[in-house]
């Protein structure tokens, strides 16, 4: 069975040449002007057609077009503002450079293979990952046609996984953070009944965010992060602002838990209190898909063996790759997670790994988009 990857040949001075190319163009979300000039020039080198966005950075590319069955394979394409060896520098901390590198070898691959291909591929490279909102706009943009199934990787940490360990599902989970605005009256501090405090309503509601309940048993937290009010020493405050960060395993979860938090908000909004959502920011959880997962195993173990394909492992990780089957555009979608014994950790500048899995994770992600072609439905 592992011989079976013998027929996927990808050139791994390539994916080197790519990853080291890549990383030095390092560049922060919708800012990734010379990364996608690079892509493009690469995809041209390969003759694979692509477009553009019109209004932002990052691009798609087309092989084997005009089929019924549309598969897709997104790499994120930003990188991190750090300071590093005493200085601030932009780096592929979180190895996006290796997860281009790794999908521009399977357009090498199958533009010399397009039989291969069980219908039309899309590569989608995608801007703003970090930001978690480069995904909606990709989806917006309307370049990405409905997706059958949509495959995106992501290297993970020693951690997590080893060398020659993959999972077929990155369990991602939803993540969401409101900032807000608590209005009351302000009055003199000798005579507080005057006023309405907006500290003494934010404790009251930080005490009723710690006290939610959710009827599930998997882990979910929700945590103010930032609370700012109050200019003088003396003076009822009037007006403060709060953060706060929610975290569930599941979208099903997240909804109960913003359920619960807007009703604790609403409780506590009275006797001149006011509460205003300023900004959300919402990154979903994987959205498990039995077809997509079930060609990526068997990906992985024809890649790695048997011994390689681990169930996942859970993360407290999110990535704006689940927005593509939230919002409908891919029916069934999955991540891999690939082991490289990847140190210290992702987004920890001078981070490594071993690049012998720009190369296999390139054969897994070649193979899953030919096994597609089997998939049920
Ligand atoms: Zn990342």
């Amino acid at each position: 069975m592992i011989m079976d990857t013998q027929t996927i040949t990808v050139d791994a001075q390539q994916l080197q040449t790519d990853f080291d190319e890549l990383a030095s163009r390092a560049e922060t979300a919708f800012n990734e002007v010379q990364t996608t000039a690079y892509l493009a020039q690469r995809l041209d080198e390969l003759g694979v057609a692509y477009q553009k966005f019109a209004h932002m950075t990052g691009l798609v590319a087309t092989l084997n077009p005009g089929h019924r069955f549309v598969m897709g394979m997104r790499a994120d394409i930003d990188a991190l503002k750090q300071v590093y060896q005493g200085r601030p520098q932009v780096l592929h901390s979180c190895g996006h450079n290796a997860h281009m590198a790794i999908v521009l070898a399977v357009a090498a691959y199958f533009k010399t293979h397009e039989a291969e291909l069980p219908g039309t591929l899309k590569l989608i490279f995608q801007p703003a990952e970090e930001t978690v909102t480069g995904a909606e706009k990709v989806i917006q943009s309307g370049l990405v046609p409905p997706l059958d199934v949509l495959y995106g990787l992501h290297v993970c940490p020693q951690s997590e996984l080893a060398l020659g360990q993959a999972e077929a599902l990155l369990p991602d989970i939803a993540t969401r953070t409101y900032w807000v605005t608590i209005t009351g009256r302000t009055a003199h501090a000798g005579r507080p009944w005057l006023g309405a405090n907006v500290i003494d309503a934010f404790s009251t509601l930080n005490e009723r965010f710690k006290q939610l309940k959710l009827a599930t048993t998997t882990p979910y937290s929700i945590t103010t992060t930032m609370f700012q009010a109050g200019e003088s020493s003396n003076i009822v405050p009037d007006r403060g602002t709060f953060a706060v960060d929610l975290r569930a395993r599941t979208n099903e979860s997240m909804d109960q838990l913003q359920d619960q938090a807007f009703t604790a908000m609403r409780a506590v909004a009275v006797d001149g209190i006011d509460i205003q959502v300023d900004e959300n920011d919402l990154s979903p959880a994987a959205i498990p898909s039995k077809p997509a997962v079930a060609a990526m195993s068997q990906a992985v173990t024809t890649v790695l063996g048997t011994a390689g394909l681990v169930a996942p492992v859970p993360t407290q990780g999110g990535d704006d790759f689940h927005f593509y089957a939230y919002d409908g555009l891919a029916k069934e979608s999955t991540m891999l997670g690939l082991g490289c014994d990847l140190t210290p950790g992702l987004h920890v500048p001078g981070m490594t790994f071993d690049h012998q899995a720009l190369v296999t994770g390139a054969q897994i992600m070649i193979e899953a988009i030919k096994l597609s072609g089997k998939m049920p439905g």
